[in-house]
């Protein structure tokens, strides 16, 4: 069944008469088949693929109907012989006896584990420890050469402990030209903190937690990181990791500012200021931690379509195959299907390969079909895929990345996700006017969205990557009725036994933005351009290295 049976044509017409006429170089919108996308997310989400969790047989399932379905489509495997890239993974979990102890000259305070602190380690080690470290104040822990900003600037972190705060300077001032406002910048994130922390060579990194721009309370942050922590096995063993990383409340790090005669408000002023310098404290800390390491591994699962004129250059178009699995003492209907997250996107991405295989020219770049792992558990297959290319990132031209395409009608509009980042949008803008759209920020971007998803190791290596959501403003009924919609999933399904497929399920407004992404791809592959992250970018400086080393 099309959607021209189910809804008739007369009901959107400016949908289909600007996808049908479409920009010179838009494909139709009958390139992508719904028919197939909906029976590829009703057999993703059933029962029989067990919630898709890492390292159970619902791996195994997922695994063999990618591949076949790769297969099927005359598609050429992505690592040499192989569809299946193993991604090794190392388990950490730290005991409860985790100590963490601040001196301030003759005075020491332990911290309490979960209450007043949360530690870990990401070396694969079965103890970890720390003695006297010093205590170094870096503010928001950023080196932002694009804006001018070093926190770190004049100090040596070796052997010292970094103490960090969560968010950047733009959304704590409200003031727009510091890293965009209130929108989450990479800058941020908690992974930027620790990671640049290492970078600095700094032995401890611990961040300080406060609800509004973290975004979510205390108890988020233990019930994230007092778990077993599964994370990518390196060949160092994260040996270049910090040796302690942690956080810790807001009230602890108060006591901390005033045993060393300062108000931790006042030092959070000082870090909002342009210029501020980092400030070595009087304290130092000790910790220890004994670890339980386990080893395991995943895949990711990679086709790739060779191009015609330009193989060597390479257009990705990903989605996460995992979900979450059975829920743990639960009787009855127990396994979490994922249908929107993320059968969808798995779906979206055998659907385009399919469009592109059987569309009348073959693309004269190479297009690779990637369904990564371990999504829902940190970003940790396409992590793995971008530290181990199978195509090389400065040869990839672009990322369009597809996590939960939401059920629902048509849209006037579509989201974009960290939207003024890249040149990949004028493409993007082109293709949504043929579909008689325009483009539009997301709602809430203080929310980070954009790092919370797999295209994002993609930007970090530089590869220009798309994010895009379906739309808000509903054809049928408006743009306070998709609201509500979208508000109910995230408060009712997300994550939660609910996110099942239903025969009913309307999948237009999938439809359509897989259409404007096989656009905007269909285009490029098309074309010798290597668009680029805007000059403001956090993530231009990335591509300008890769590209500068690439062949021209
Ligand atoms: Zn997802």
């Amino acid at each position: 069944m099309n959607r021209f049976e189910r809804f008739g044509r007369h009901l959107v017409p400016a949908v289909f008469a600007g996808v049908t006429i479409g920009a010179a170089a838009a494909p139709k919108s009958a390139a992508i088949d719904e028919t197939a996308y909906r029976s590829h997310i009703a057999r993703l989400a059933s029962d029989e693929f067990e919630g898709r969790k890492p390292g159970t047989e619902g791996e195994t399932r997922t695994l063999d109907y990618l591949e076949s379905q790769f297969r099927a489509l005359g598609l050429k495997p992505g690592n040499r012989t192989s569809y299946l890239q193993e991604v090794p993974m190392v388990e950490i979990t730290a005991a409860p006896d985790a100590a963490l102890k601040i001196t301030t000259g003759a005075e020491s305070v332990d911290l309490r584990f979960r209450q007043d602190m949360v530690i870990w380690t990401k070396r694969e080690k079965p103890e970890e420890a720390m003695e006297g470290s010093p205590l170094v104040f870096v503010g928001y822990g950023v080196s932002a050469p694009e804006s001018g900003w070093d926190d770190y600037e004049g100090v040596d972190m070796r052997g010292k402990t970094a103490v960090i705060l969560v968010n950047d300077p733009g959304f704590a001032t409200g003031d727009a030209s510091l890293f965009r406002g209130r929108a989450m910048t990479y800058y941020g994130r908690w992974t930027y903190k620790f990671e640049e922390a290492a970078r600095r060579g700094a032995t401890g990194a611990l961040i300080v937690h406060q609800t509004d721009p973290a975004g979510y309370g205390w108890d988020t942050v233990v019930n994230s990181w007092s778990t077993p922590q599964l994370d990518n096995a390196t060949a160092d063993g994260n040996a270049g990791r910090v040796a302690i990383e942690g956080w810790i409340t807001e009230a602890a790090a108060g006591r901390l500012f005033e045993a060393n005669g300062l108000s931790f408000a006042d030092a959070v002023k000082r870090a909002n200021t342009r210029g501020f310098r980092a400030e070595p404290m009087g304290s130092t800390a000790s910790a220890s931690l004994h670890n339980t390491i386990r080893r395991t591994r995943s895949h990711n699962v990679v086709a790739v379509l060779p191009g015609t004129k330009r193989p060597h250059e390479y257009l990705v178009y990903m989605a996460h195959w995992d979900h979450l699995g059975r829920k743990p003492d639960c009787t009855g209907d127990c396994i979490f299907n994922g249908a929107v997250d993320n059968a969808t996107g798995t779906s979206g991405v055998l659907t385009i390969a399919k469009a592109f295989t059987s569309a009348r020219v073959t693309p004269e770049r190479s297009i690779v079909f990637l369904a990564v792992t371990l999504e829902e558990s940190g970003l940790l297959g396409s992590a793995y895929y971008v530290d181990h290319p199978l195509f090389p990132l400065a040869q990839t031209v672009a990322a369009f990345n597809m996590d939960a395409m939401h059920f629902g009608g048509p849209t006037r509009d579509v989201t974009v996700v960290n939207i003024g980042a890249s040149q990949l949008e004028t493409y993007l803008a082109d293709a949504a006017r043929a579909q008689g759209r325009v483009l539009r920020p997301e709602p809430t971007p203080e929310k980070g969205t954009f790092f919370r998803s797999d295209h994002f190791n993609f930007a970090k290596r530089g590869v220009p990557a798309l994010y895009i959501k379906g739309g808000i403003d509903d054809r049928e009924h408006g743009e306070a009725w998709r609201q509500k919609y979208l508000a109910d999933f995230t408060a009712q399904k997300y994550h939660k036994l609910g996110d099942e497929y239903f025969p009913e399920a309307d999948l237009r407004a999938g439809v359509e933005d897989l259409s404007l992404l096989y656009a905007v791809g269909a285009r490029l592959a098309g074309e010798k351009t290597f668009p680029n992250w805007n000059a403001d970018s956090e993530f231009r400086a990335a591509r300008d290295q890769s590209r500068g080393k690439a062949p021209k």
